[in-house]
């Protein structure tokens, strides 16, 4: 038997394809694209086996496609700009160049080891000059639209980090890298306005029924539409005050006003020392911890009285820790009666309760609640809106505020513009200049790209590097010629990650970000997997971009994802495979103990991909297990069938034969949907160890004589359908089995109906209603042959005891009825 050696077999066939340029494509306008993509690495050190996990489903769907006749574009690259290699260069004494390079060698030759199926010609780093190049080009088009901009805001800090972090990088008050607490600080940053296309973002999520839907609901929650209406409630001896409220149905019951410590009208309002001395208390407070109602609610009265527009009552006006100035206007109308919030607020400073909103078949109100009701219900005491439904009553209340001209409808978001500087080293320079002359001044695109300079210091002591090398700040301005200040931020890097699809097209380009032909020719992207932690980043953002894109020309459509895919996670003893945990699984360790193969079957066979999956060295074992049965069944007769070739297995068969047959069909119609449909490649898996498990058993029967046809066919077919999983092992059967051609773009097998169906049927016999036992019949057979059958079975007669039959029912395909008495 010739042992199966899978360093020898994948090494010599990974040659094989990079010596034919297996996976190289160019546009073809004759035949179907297939655009099949995976989220890009960062490049740590090392592949892990999430990577593998993502990379193997996308393998085996681009595979799959090329074999059945697709054009596949399924490329890979390198997300390398990022602080890691920053803190690796502070920590180690290296250039974050070098240590990035040096971890992409590494994981590059991870990757190539795993066999998986990439134009490596169209490889591209976001650290590549000639890369973000690109990304400061943007940014200027950005600039030039005033979708780029520059104000100071009050930013998330991250003190570890050292530098600021956008809204969605610090959510729930942590930085989404290192965990630490985010701090405020003021700051001036560069922004990108998101929020201009926020309802776009909501709106063409239509386009994306192909996405998961937890995914939009992330999407839609963060960007967080909520539409309401603005009321203008008159201050006495001042300005009105405007509230933003989604439920003005309940304003008979608003009995105070509260503004956010940070309201700009707060200082004016207040009394005096003591409340001003109060109110600077409640804004020392942590804004996070604010946000997140961990902070007992405290306020402050100003002393100052506002009028309720549709009451006419006088309300007093009071600074509270548990209101933003994020959120709408940063001043609220309090209900004491129907939020919560405003309840407890209420309860702690004798503030009046009044219900206004009954819920459905409720008799009267309560005469001292003790909670809101936040439920919607009919209006009562609300003057003449009395008696309305919320819905209705949020209608016409909100109709006569416009009309009286102290309301209107408004609609606010969560989402807030994106802050894209970062003042770190390893990121894209920002392309502009401050003159003294002329402010903020674009580098034009002739100049482009500003590069890093290689010779920063990397000191750890704070500050960003950048500005200590005086050859980079030292610039002229392109406009008047005269002396400038660079810009030393640099961009956040999901920056880089928002467009990078586009740059596989035409990956060399240089007089433009991407080839317009190549552009139309392969997107939208058919297939995008990748993890879903990045659902409120990486996702919004690169929908972002492309409607930024095509705003500026660049792509004819709204959105360049046709259907994501989410996997699932890897875990190990029931937990997340992390470094800290100590839980991980180092992919060389499994490809020298069992080869790229095996690891490729053996994560694809656990679980659905988008499910979590349990990592146990013990099961990898069954996959190699099915491998090497393969391998010595091939090993077994490949020498004699590839001798002989021709003999059609849809002729004449044996019953052993024809049993085989049917189900290598049926397994090929099984493949074929798990594959094309869900991408449930773990139940195709399954469906390989039940053919095996069916040639082993009908070897003997069908490995000489009328039969053989039907083993070729089995073998051969085993060989195809599991080549995109195990492609090394199929490639060197495949040959063996006396083919010449290479299995990279042979066509997938059809599945014969004819031969799949099964010749015979079980039926349940069932006497006097009760199930006795079960007999298999020709599916063709007739009644009085059923008959036959159901009354001869051992149990069925046991349970007869001779009787006369006194009815006998048949229904096809199912059951057979008898009644005796
Ligand atoms: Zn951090
Ligand atoms: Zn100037």
């Amino acid at each position: 038997m010739t042992p199966y050696d899978f360093d020898g077999i994948e090494t010599r066939w990974q040659k094989r394809w990079t010596d034919d340029r297996a996976f190289e494509v160019t546009e073809e306008a004759d035949r179907p694209k297939f655009y099949c993509l995976e989220m890009l690495p960062y490049p740590s050190g090392n592949i892990h086996v999430g990577h593998v996990r993502n990379y193997c489903i996308t393998d085996v769907v681009a595979r799959y496609k090329r074999m059945r006749g697709f054009n596949v574009l399924h490329p890979i690259g390198w997300d390398a700009l990022g602080m890691p290699a920053e803190n690796a260069a502070i920590q180690r004494g290296t250039h974050p160049e070098k240590w990035t390079r040096e971890n992409i060698a590494g994981m590059k030759r991870q990757l190539q080891r795993m066999g998986f199926s990439y134009p490596w010609s169209r490889e591209i780093a976001t650290c590549d000059p000639e890369y973000y190049r690109w990304n400061q080009w943007f940014f200027l088009r950005m600039l030039e639209r005033g979708i780029a901009y520059r104000r100071k805001a009050a930013v998330n800090w991250c003190p570890s980090c050292l530098t600021v972090l956008a809204n969605e990088q610090a959510e729930g008050g942590e930085c989404w890298r290192c965990h630490s607490k985010v701090e405020e600080r003021e700051l001036d940053q560069w922004f990108l306005r998101i929020t201009a296309y926020q309802d776009q973002l909501l709106d063409d999520m239509a386009q994306l029924a192909a996405w998961p839907e937890r995914v939009l609901v992330q999407q839609r929650n963060w960007i967080g539409r909520s539409a309401g209406a603005e009321v203008d409630f008159p201050v006495e001896g001042g300005e009105p005050l405007t509230v933003f409220t989604t439920r003005i149905d309940t304003i008979y019951g608003a009995t105070f006003v509260v503004l956010a410590p940070e309201h700009p009208r707060l200082e004016r309002l207040l009394a005096d020392g003591a409340a001003r001395q109060a109110v600077a208390r409640l804004r020392a407070q942590d804004r996070r911890a604010r946000q997140a109602g961990q902070v007992e609610k405290e306020g402050v009265f100003t002393g100052r009285y506002a009028v309720n527009p549709f009451t006419g009552q006088r309300i007093p006006i009071w600074a509270g820790n548990f209101v933003l100035m994020g959120y709408g206007t940063g001043a609220i109308m309090a209900v004491p009666g129907h939020d919560q919030r405003d309840f407890e607020f209420a309860r702690k400073y004798g503030l009046s309760v009044r219900t206004v909103i009954l819920p459905e078949g409720a008799p009267a109100p309560a005469a001292a609640p003790d909670a809101a009701y936040e439920g919607p219900g009919s209006t009562v005491d609300s003057g003449r809106f009395s008696g309305l439904a919320s819905d209705d009553a949020i209608l016409a209340m909100t109709a006569h505020a416009q009309e009286k001209g102290f309301g209107r409808a408004a609609v606010t978001y969560r989402l807030k513009d994106w802050l894209i500087s970062r003042q770190r080293y390893w990121g894209t320079p920002i392309p502009v200049v401050y003159c003294e002359k002329d402010g903020v001044v674009g580098v034009p695109d002739d100049q482009l790209p500003v590069v890093l300079p290689k010779d920063a210091p990397f000191t750890g002591e704070g500050g960003n590097p950048l500005e200590k090398v005086p050859a980079f700040v030292a610039a002229r301005c392109p406009r008047c010629g005269g002396p400038a200040r660079r810009e030393t931020d640099t961009m956040d890097t999901f920056v880089d990650s928002s467009w990078y699809f586009y740059r596989y097209l035409s990956p060399r380009k240089d007089d433009g970000p991407f080839d317009g032909a190549a552009m139309r020719y392969w997107f939208p992207i058919d297939l995008y997997v990748g993890g879903t932690e990045h659902a409120i980043l990486h996702l919004v953002y690169s929908r972002f971009w492309t409607k930024v894109m095509r705003d500026l020309g660049l792509v004819p459509f709204d959105e360049p994802v046709t259907r994501l895919f989410p996997q699932g996670m890897v875990h190990k003893d029931g937990e997340v495979m992390s470094k800290s945990k100590g839980n991980t699984v180092a992919p060389d360790d499994v490809i020298r103990a069992y080869g790229a193969d095996t690891l490729r079957l053996y994560i694809l066979s656990v679980a659905p991909p988008e499910m979590a999956m349990e990592w146990t060295d013990a099961n990898i074992e069954g996959e190699r297990r099915l491998i090497n049965r393969l391998w010595r069944l091939v090993d077994r007769h490949a020498e004699e069938l590839a001798g002989e070739r021709g003999a059609e297995a849809a002729g004449d068969l044996p019953p052993a034969g024809r049993e085989l047959r049917r189900k290598v069909h049926q397994t090929i119609r099984k493949v074929t949907e798990d594959i094309e449909e869900r991408i449930h490649l773990n139940t195709a898996v399954a469906a390989f160890h039940e053919l095996v498990n069916e040639v082993y058993r009908l070897e003997a029967d069908v490995q000489s004589g009328a039969g053989r046809p039907a083993l070729r066919e089995a073998l051969e077919t085993l060989v195809l359908l599991m080549n995109p999983f195990t492609p090394h092992i199929c490639e060197e059967m495949w040959a063996r089995l006396g083919h010449a051609e290479g299995l990279v773009s042979h066509a997938w097998p059809a599945a014969d109906e004819a031969a799949a169906r099964e010749d015979a049927v079980q039926l349940a016999v069932q006497v006097n209603g009760k199930v006795r036992g079960h007999v298999m019949v020709a599916r063709d057979a007739t009644e009085d042959e059923v008959r036959r059958a159901a009354l001869e079975e051992p149990r069925v007669r046991e349970h007869l005891a001779g009787r006369p039959i006194a009815k006998f029912v048949l229904v096809p395909g199912r059951l057979v009825s008898v009644v005796v008495r």
